[in-house]
C-alpha cells in the first residue's frame, strides 16, 4: 500500500537540509526540523524563510504562500518530537557512523509506519538500511543542491525497499514537482560516480599547476559549456562532501585516481567551500577570490 505522506521530519538542519524543507514545506507538507544544537536549527529555519521571501521579491511565489510554507517549517529539538511523521528524511553530514547514530536513535521512538530516506551522496542504502529496525521502508531520496532550483531527484532502493516504499517516495518527490531517476545501489549512483571524478580532476588540474582556479572554471564553464566551473560547483556542494563521496568511489570501484591530496588539505584546513566562507574561493568580500 502506497501512504500519502503529509508530515516530514528533516535531520540536519544544513544547506540539503533546508532546502528539502523548503520544498517539502512549498508543497503543503508539515516539516519538523532538527539538527545537533537549537542555534542550528534557528539558523537553518532563518535560512528557508530568507530564501521563500527572495522567491517572493523575485515575483516567483505570492507573499501567501510564502507565508503558509513559512508555518509549516517548525523546529523539533528532540527526537521524540519527529516520531509522528510519514516519512523522516535524513540530511546529515555524510560520515557513516553520525548516520548509524541518528538511526539508531530514531528507530526507536519512530511510528512503525513511517518510512526512513537518507539524502546521503555516495553510502551504500542497503548497508545504511541494516542499521535500522525497517530496510523493507528504508529508501535513498537524493535532492541536488540547491534544491528548490534543482529539478533531479534520484532515487535509490537498498536490496531490501519494498514496492510500496518505492512508490510511496516516487509519488511524494513527483508532489513536490521534481524528476525522478532511479539508480541502482553502487557506488555514487548515478550523478555523483560522474560528476565527482570529473570534480575531482580538475582539482588534480589545480594540484599539478596545470592551470589557477580562475583559469580552470574559465575553461570548463566556456569550454564545456557547464553553466559553472568545477571548482566553484565544489564549493557549493562542500568540499568535505566532495571528498567523502571521492572515498566512497575509491573504495567501492577501486578507481586508481585517488581523492586529491589538494582536496584533503583543503578539508584539513576547514575549507569545506561556501557554507564556510572559504574553499577554491574567499567569499568573505563582495566577490568571490580564488584562492590559489
Ligand atoms: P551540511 O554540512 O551543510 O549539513 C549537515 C548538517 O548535519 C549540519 O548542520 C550538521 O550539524 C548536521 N548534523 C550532523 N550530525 C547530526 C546529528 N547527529 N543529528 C542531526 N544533525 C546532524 O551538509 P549538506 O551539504 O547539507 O549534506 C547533508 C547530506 O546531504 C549529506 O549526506 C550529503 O552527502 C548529502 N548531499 C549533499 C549535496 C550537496 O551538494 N551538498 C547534494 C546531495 C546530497
Amino acid at each position: 500500500m502506497t501512504q500519502i505522506i503529509r508530515s516530514v521530519g528533516v535531520i540536519g538542519a544544513g544547506q540539503m537540509g533546508n532546502g528539502i524543507s523548503h520544498v517539502c514545506a512549498l508543497a503543503g507538507i508539515d516539516v519538523l526540523l532538527q539538527d545537533v544544537s537549537e542555534d542550528l536549527v534557528k539558523s537553518g529555519i532563518a535560512t528557508i524563510n530568507g530564501n521563500l521571501a527572495r522567491q517572493v521579491a523575485a515575483g516567483k511565489i505570492p507573499e501567501s504562500e510564502c507565508k503558509e510554507a513559512q508555518a509549516r517549517v517548525k523546529p523539533a529539538l528532540t527526537m521524540e518530537e519527529i516520531g509522528g511523521v510519514d516519512l523522516v528524511i535524513e540530511a546529515a553530514t555524510e560520515d557513516e557512523d553520525i548516520k548509524k547514530a541518528i538511526y539508531s536513535k530514531l528507530c526507536p521512538v519512530l511510528n512503525p509506519k513511517a518510512i526512513i530516506a537518507t539524502n546521503t551522496s555516495s553510502l551504500p542504502i542497503t548497508r545504511l538500511a541494516s542499521n535500522t529496525d525497517r530496510a523493507g521502508q528504508f529508501i535513498g531520496i537524493h535532492f541536488m543542491n540547491p534544491v528548490p532550483l534543482m529539478q533531479l531527484v534520484e532515487l535509490v532502493r537498498g536490496i531490501a525497499t519494498e514496492d510500496s516504499t518505492f512508490e510511496t517516495a516516487r509519488n511524494f518527490v513527483t508532489s513536490l514537482g521534481k524528476q525522478t531517476a532511479v539508480s541502482e545501489d553502487f557506488p555514487g549512483f548515478m550523478v555523483n560516480r560522474i560528476l565527482m571524478p570529473m570534480i575531482n580532476e580538475a582539482i588534480y588540474t589545480l594540484y599539478e599547476g596545470v592551470g589557477g582556479v580562475a583559469a580552470i572554471d574559465t575553461a570548463m564553464h566556456l569550454g564545456a559549456n557547464h553553466p559553472m566551473g568545477p571548482l566553484q560547483l565544489a564549493d557549493f556542494i562542500g568540499l568535505d562532501t566532495c571528498l567523502s563521496v571521492m572515498q566512497v568511489l575509491h573504495d567501492g570501484l577501486a578507481d586508481s585516481k585517488r581523492p586529491c591530496p589538494l582536496l584533503v588539505k583543503y578539508v584539513d584546513a576547514g575549507w569545506l567551500g561556501k557554507k564556510a566562507g572559504r574553499g577554491f574561493y574567499d567569499y568573505q568580500g563582495d566577490e568571490p577570490v580564488p584562492t590559489r
